[in-house]
């Protein structure tokens, strides 16, 4: 990540910590210690931690083994690197880089055992997750973040002008789902994490794990896909008919998409993100589809496809200026149909801007 400045974000980390209470903050790999470090190893059951804190230089212990490559990471300037051997304590090495009575934010996917690890070598010491502590660590992007999310949506965008021109009745989802892999990887997509194909009655299940259904003519299908370009994620949703639709089809349709529509314009800064849930909810709810909208409308995107804050009833965390996050309302009939229209959105000065935008009328394909 050239141009990248870690050690400013890692001045900032500190400063929140503070801000927060806390001695410091302790990443492990992972979308966090790439954010700080530009340092992405392969998760192994040995310890590899960031600490930074207000009282000490940032320090980064690693497996020795590993050294050769944290040595080589983009942000490893800005830092001083230990290291700990097979056969020694690891939680004993680690401990030398943090305060012994420190309370600390830990990122959300350390291990277990190296929570508790650290907890034995210092028992005055505290623990707290990072999403619960500091959720907007990660959360307000910067210019060439706000690039890299808008040429991965870009990369969704143009996934969903092929894939909407391919056949459909006759297929199976997981002939689908092979396409959409395909179309994103050519659009420039170095990982693709998801490809959701679902399919007439799948549909009714938000959660539909594409299979070997042959999808007809008549169904809804739902196709929700994404994965990593240039390190930062994309995830879309759009729902075609194979076919002309019945009047019902049409009118669910134009629920979600009105819903998801009011999601966006309720997008400007100072608008806590519990708004974004209730515009669009509003909406399918007042059509009568309240009990069929069963998930939050939108979750935090960034290095991980998932990252605070989300759109959810009970979150109060006001928007501001660089936070990305999805709108994805949607409509579940179980046993007959689905519904879901999803974008990633920004908040610009003063309203939502798209990072997606693949058209939003509903597409009939053959
Ligand atoms: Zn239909
Ligand atoms: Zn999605
Ligand atoms: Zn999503």
């Amino acid at each position: 990540m050239p141009g990248v400045d870690f050690a400013n974000r890692m001045e900032r980390a500190v400063e929140q910590a503070r801000e927060a209470g806390l001695t410091g903050v302790l990443l492990t790999p992972g979308p966090d210690l790439v954010y700080f470090t530009g340092y992405d190893p392969v998760v192994t059951e040995r310890i590899t931690l960031l600490a930074l804190q207000g009282s000490r230089e940032p320090a980064m212990i690693v497996p020795i083994l590993e050294r050769p490559g944290a040595e080589g990471a983009p942000g490893a300037s800005a830092l001083s690197l230990a290291d700990w051997t097979d056969g020694s304590d690891p939680y004993t090495a680690t401990a030398m880089l943090l305060d012994p009575r420190g309370s600390y934010a830990i990122s959300d996917s350390a291990w277990t055992m190296h929570v508790l690890g650290l907890q034995q070598a210092l028992p005055d010491s505290k623990y707290v997750s990072m999403t619960s502590a500091l959720p907007m660590l990660r959360a307000i992007k910067d210019a060439d973040e706000l690039e890299r999310l808008a040429a991965a949506g870009a990369s969704d965008d143009a996934t969903f002008e092929q894939i909407r021109q391919v056949q459909f009745a006759g297929r199976r989802e997981s002939e689908i789902a092979a396409d959409l892999d395909r179309f994103l990887r050519d659009n420039g997509h170095s990982e693709v994490e998801f490809t959701g194909v679902a399919s007439g009655p799948n549909g009714g299940n938000p959660h539909h794990e594409t299979g070997e259904r042959t999808i007809e003519e008549g169904d809804f299908v739902v196709l929700d896909f994404g994965g990593k370009k240039d390190g930062y994620s994309s995830d879309i949703t759009r729902t075609v008919h194979v076919g002309e639709p019945t009047d019902e089809d049409r009118e669910v349709y134009e629920v979600v998409r009105r819903a998801q529509q009011a999601g966006f314009e309720a997008v400007r800064p100072g608008v806590e993100c519990q708004e974004i849930d209730r515009a669009a909810r509003r909406v399918i709810a007042d059509a009568g589809y309240g009990e069929s909208f069963i998930h939050r409308t939108g979750h935090g995107i960034g290095l991980a496809t998932h990252e605070p804050p989300n759109m959810v009833e009970g979150e109060t965390q006001p928007l501001l200026p660089g936070m990305c996050f999805s709108i994805e309302p949607g409509i579940y009939l179980p046993g007959r149909l689905g519904v879901r229209i999803e974008d990633v959105v920004t908040v610009s000065e003063d309203d939502g801007r798209r990072l997606n935008d693949a058209t939003r009328e509903l597409q009939i394909v053959a």
